[in-house]
């Protein structure tokens, strides 16, 4: 290939030109991070050398001990990051260094707010890699050749991180990259052996690989390994860190932040492997993207082997970020073999089993943290429920619902505090679904039970109409939708109640009749009910038919469903039904009929098909009545 004598000049993708502007302003105050991001990817380099060359050992070329060295020239005011890893082609270059691949990016800049402080913090959980190096250089050039590549095709990439990059082609005998920092005038503190040692320490301990600078004493040549270099799920717990977990958080999620919990765990016996499994803080800023990246890594006997390797947890565990060491494994393995591998399947049980008693554990006993968990996943973490049976009952034990006994609308009540304050006499646990919280704390069909003081969950997560349609009992408890079938209070309603209901659908069968025949391409059915003290009417979806709440959420996502005709209940008591059963004019009565059905219908949260004629049927009987 021939050398190009000139460097190409190539613009920035916009979204790199904003994460630039923005890192530069946001992180100064953390600017030694950059440090950290360096060698991150040198050692993520090196990882994914080793797993190349498992197929094909030359990728070694004679240079197989792999390191990262770090240099500092006072003079020349620069640092320079060296590893022996992967390297890139000038495709990669461009690719890497001018664009950001992550889906979800042009989302996530939507979000930024401007201000510096907020906006800090999102970068965190965007990843802020390599361009954080322009935190502290005003020029960086980045020398590389990928493994395998003949000397030739090494390439040379310049920028001042404003909005473009140069790159050429160039002679580099050595596989690898070499990050060199022009650092900016004011960064002189980092050219200093005692500093930046103390940043590898502190963040890159735990890199697996050497991380090597030159010796301090001016008569002793020659280099030095600064971190321990082994890797930190190795180890014996007790002798880790609180900083050390936290600092392999960051390099293996990315994230900025600490993590809110881990848990660390070695089996041993008939299979053998080590994970290390956190749980961020903060949801990722593409926690509901399908394509979402960067969850659990696999290494088998120390090698990378891959990220984001899906079949170690599943989905409704996307958010734990860590490791999972094999012993088991084949080196060669695929991600195709991971779909039907026994080995890999009880990992996944063993992982899941892990995070669930860490979530367990802290629910038990950090409460206030597992609140705090529970508002950022909790969404995701019902999705487990529906996937399948075999994780129920750890899973409705973590599930927080918000609820008529408590004023707060943050979901805070478990299944158990719930089971424990049930009634005497009552049989079942009752839940109403609504689109928000004060649909559901309002809804008319939570009058009976603020009677009768039976708590109800309010659950306003569009998924818990799947949960609840999963989930059908906990500790032997019904499951049941207060919206939904007959009104069955069990032994809380006596039998004397019972009979007045029935006595009082007999009494005004009329009236239901006669409703039901102005009603009838609206409603299925029209009955008198207890179920209300103080609303005239509400309406109930069939016991076998699809919830009210769940054909609203369908209807939303533009489904168009059946619909099954829902059933009208109406309290006899209520003024304005015993007004409507003696009212003669026949025009009226539908008038008033209608009403009815579409009072109810907005009470819970429902959309009226002809808006303007409710109201125009509403003034009219209003003027009736001021006649
Ligand atoms: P991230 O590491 O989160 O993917 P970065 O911005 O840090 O994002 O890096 C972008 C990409 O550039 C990396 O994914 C990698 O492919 C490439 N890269 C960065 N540094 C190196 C390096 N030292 N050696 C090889 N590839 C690198």
């Amino acid at each position: 290939m021939a050398i190009e004598a000139k460097p190409e000049t190539l613009g920035f993708q916009t979204e790199v030109k904003q994460l630039l502007n923005l890192m530069i302003h946001s992180l100064y105050s953390n600017k030694e991070i950059f440090l950290r991001e360096l060698i991150s990817n040198s050692s993520d380099a090196a990882d994914k050398l080793r797993f190349e060359a498992l197929s094909n050992d030359k990728l070694y070329e004679d240079n197989p001990e792999l390191k990262i060295r770090i240099e500092f020239d006072e003079k020349q005011k620069t640092i320079t990051i060296v590893d022996n890893g992967i390297g890139m082609s000038r495709e990669e270059v461009i690719q890497h260094l001018g664009t950001i691949a992550k889906s979800g990016t042009k989302q996530f800049f939507e979000t930024l707010t401007g201000d510096s402080a907020k906006d800090s913090q999102l970068i965190g959980q965007f990843g802020v890699g390599f361009y954080s190096c322009f935190i502290v250089a005003k020029k960086v050039e980045v020398i590389t050749r990928r493994a395998g590549l003949s000397s030739e095709e090494g390439v040379r990439w310049v920028s001042d991180g404003e909005s473009n990059y140069t790159i050429e082609t160039l002679d580099r005998p050595k596989r690898g990259t070499k990050v060199i920092l022009h650092l900016r005038d004011d960064m002189d503190e980092f050219l200093n052996s005692w500093r930046l040692r103390s940043i590898v320490t502190k963040y890159s301990d735990h890199i697996t690989l050497p991380i090597v600078m030159n010796k301090e004493s001016e008569d002793e040549k020659g280099e030095e390994t600064v971190n321990k270099a082994t890797a930190l799920w190795t180890r014996n717990k007790k002798d880790i860190s609180e900083e050390e977990y936290n600092e392999f958080y960051k390099h293996v999620s990315h994230d900025f932040e600490e993590p809110m919990a881990h848990v660390h765990s070695k089996v041993e016996g008939k299979l053998e492997y080590s994970s290390l499994l956190y749980v961020p803080k903060r949801a990722p800023f593409d926690l509901w993207n399908r394509e979402q990246r960067h969850g659990v890594k696999l290494y088998v006997r120390r090698v990378f082997i891959m990220d984001d390797a899906e079949q170690l947890i599943p989905s409704w565990l996307r958010f734990v970020k860590g490791i999972v060491d094999s012993d088991d494994l084949p080196l060669n393995i695929s991600r195709e073999i991971l779909q039907h591998n026994k080995v890999i399947d009880s990992i996944r049980s063993g992982c899941t089993k892990k995070i669930l008693g860490l979530l367990k554990d802290m629910a038990e006993k950090e409460p206030e943290k597992y609140a705090d968990f529970w508002k950022i996943f909790g969404k995701v973490l019902k999705e487990g429920v529906i996937e399948g049976q075999e994780y129920q009952e750890e899973l409705a034990n973590l599930f927080r619902f918000a609820s008529t006994q408590d004023d707060a609308e943050e979901q805070n009540v478990s299944l158990q505090q719930y089971v424990s304050r049930m009634k005497e006499g009552q049989q079942a646990i009752y839940f109403v679904t609504a689109e928000s919280h004060a649909t559901a704390k309002n809804s008319p069909h939570l009058e009976i039970f603020h009677k009768k003081g039976i708590e109800v969950l309010l659950l306003t997560d569009p998924i818990d109409e799947w949960v609840t349609s999963q989930l059908n009992e906990y500790e032997g408890k019904p499951l049941k939708s207060v919206n939904k079938g007959e009104l069955d209070l069990g032994e809380i309603q006596d039998d004397q109640e019972k009979k007045e209901e029935e006595q009082k659908n007999k009494d005004f069968s009329k009236l239901t009749n006669r409703i039901k025949s102005t009603l009838s391409d609206k409603v299925k059915e029209v009955r008198v009910t207890s179920r209300l003290t103080t609303s005239p009417a509400c309406l109930v979806s069939d016991d076998g038919d699809m919830g009210r709440h769940m054909e609203q959420i369908l209807k939303a996502s533009g489904q168009s469903i059946p619909g099954a005709k829902p059933i009208l209940e109406i309290n006899a008591e209520h003024p304005l039904v015993i007004k409507i059963d003696q009212e003669a004019d026949e025009d009226r009565f539908k008038d008033w009929a209608h009403i009815l059905f579409d009072q109810a219908l907005l009470s819970e949260g429902g959309q009226l098909s002809d808006p303007a004629s409710f109201v125009h049927k509403l003034n009219s009987l209003i003027m009736t009545l001021a006649e």
